[in-house]
């Protein structure tokens, strides 16, 4: 993309309505605009990251057998009347009514939609195990929508659920959902740690939240430090494999990790002193089994092999798409923006033109941008007629992790300068070198789409994006 035909409307003031620095950035580097409280407009730029995210999402639910859909965000009252849930829901819900005085909701989940679904189509245990999840706008209407995307009234969301015959299937589907997850999230240069969490009315111990550590998170959070050590890293994992979901399971939540609804003090003062810690976090995501209720209030039950008819166990499973924009925002940057994490960054390099309009310059990264294209990469151009200066302030505020340098003294040496955005180190290498360099820090982020295409039986996703 040339920054001179994008759409990247950066803004010099930070904004004063925004209380933390993910929201202010955001802002900034023309990712968002407010259309009202807590409902927002993607600009390109944000656009770009939240679909980077979306993608990642999708690889990794493909990955672990989940099978993708799309259900409405506009659902009818009737199904909520019958899970109680229509009532019980409160003012955080959204009513509407259609010209024929029909109730409708725009949903914020869809546990009754997708169980109805299921009821009616899955009739024996030969179809299961089966989860089915979707990515797609949600509506609260949280009392106090806050910190931009973070808490939205609006916002994008996956949502999973598994449908099991017996609760050990089902809870095979809770830990295979957490392994899932700590991939997901890493391949996002997130450290999400999960929790135990409440699981509310329903009750059962099966929840755990997943939280990003970071000072502005709205969840209060204690765990023992040991737990930060822990990464999953490239291992190779048979998500069909109960045994090695399970080990993966105990290993991420042996250790103490819980959040303030859940905390027990004379468990935590167990832990030594040395490693105690509390913090705040926000929750990214949350796995929940919760059993046969909406089965049961619903009509989901199958044949079992003995003939019997019995009701579904059910889990549902939420990543928060939107707020994890912020949430590595709030995790990654310094006092110039944003630092994109490779995985989710929405161009992989920009190239600043020191002397826009000088021939030999202007020629250079040309070729240079080209060369990048053709290698896969999506780099951005800035090919304005603005001071240098001018230029690095604006890629240091979007945060694109690589960046390559073009002027005329170092084409006069035959070189460009390769600067990295964490740590501001440069090296000067021919343009050839700097595109080859680049390509190679991406190899493992594009294996991971490369590596997906063959195993997945419907590739149709791999073109929306
Ligand atoms: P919270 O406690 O933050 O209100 P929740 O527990 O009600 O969230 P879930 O129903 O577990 O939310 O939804 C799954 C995920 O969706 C959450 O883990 C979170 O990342 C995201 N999410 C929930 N509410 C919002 C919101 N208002 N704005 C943006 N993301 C949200
Ligand atoms: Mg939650």
């Amino acid at each position: 993309m040339r920054l001179s035909r994008y759409f990247l409307p950066v803004l010099k003031e930070t904004p004063a309505e925004a209380q933390i620095v993910s929201h202010r950035l955001m802002l900034r580097a023309g990712m968002i605009r407010q259309a009202s409280a807590g409902i927002y407009s993607w600009l390109p730029l944000g656009f770009k990251v939240l679909r980077r995210i979306e993608q990642i999402v999708h690889e990794e639910q493909i990955r672990a057998g989940h099978v993708p859909m799309l259900m409405p965000t506009l659902q009818s009252a009737d199904l909520w009347r019958v899970s109680g849930r229509y009532d019980a829901y409160g003012p955080e819900m959204l009513r509407l009514k259609d010209r024929h005085d029909r109730e409708m909701l725009y949903g914020p989940t869809n546990e009754e939609m997708i169980t109805e679904i299921v009821a009616n189509y899955v009739t024996s245990y030969k179809a299961l195990p089966l989860t089915l999840y979707h990515v797609q706008w949600k509506f609260r209407d949280e009392v106090r929508p806050r910190f931009g995307v973070m808490r939205g009234r609006e916002f994008l969301m996956k949502d999973g659920y598994n449908f099991d015959l017996s609760k050990d299937m089902a809870l095979h589907a809770y830990n295979r959902h957490l392994v899932s997850y700590l991939r997901t999230y890493e391949r996002m240069g997130l450290q999400a740690i999960p929790m135990r969490a409440d699981s509310g009315p329903i009750g059962g111990d099966y929840t755990h939240e997943f939280l990003v550590l970071a000072d502005t998170g709205e969840s209060e959070v204690f765990y023992d430090a040991e737990i930060t050590d822990l990464t999953f890293g490239e291992r190779e994992i048979d998500y069909d494999s109960v045994p090695q979901c399970q080990a993966v399971l105990e290993e991420f939540t042996s250790r103490y990790a819980r959040t303030d609804e859940t905390h027990d003090a004379g468990l935590f003062n167990q832990i030594p002193e040395a490693r105690r810690r509390q913090a705040r976090g926000i929750e990214v995501g949350q796995i929940f089994y919760f059993g046969t209720e909406y089965s049961e209030k619903l009509g989901a039950f199958v044949q079992n092999e003995g003939g019997e008819r019995v009701p579904l166990h059910m889990g549902s499973h939420g990543i928060g798409v939107s707020r994890l924009v912020g949430a590595i925002i709030e995790a990654s940057h310094d006092e110039k923006g944003i630092i994109w994490p490779e995985g989710v960054t929405p161009f992989h390099v920009g190239i600043v033109n020191l002397r826009q309009g000088d021939s030999g310059t202007d020629a250079a990264c040309e070729a240079l941008y080209k060369a990048l294209k053709a290698k896969g990469l999506e780099p951005l151009y800035d090919d304005r007629d603005e001071r240098a200066g001018a230029k690095f302030a604006s890629m240091d505020l979007i945060g694109l992790p690589w960046r390559i340098t073009v002027g005329p003294r170092g084409l006069e040496k035959g070189v460009v300068e390769l600067t990295s955005r964490r740590t501001g180190d440069s090296e000067e290498m021919s343009a050839e070198d700097a595109a080859a360099r680049v390509a190679e820090i991406y190899a493992p982020h594009h294996a991971h789409v490369a590596a997906m295409v063959e195993p997945m039986a419907d590739r149709s996703f791999h073109t929306w994006l």
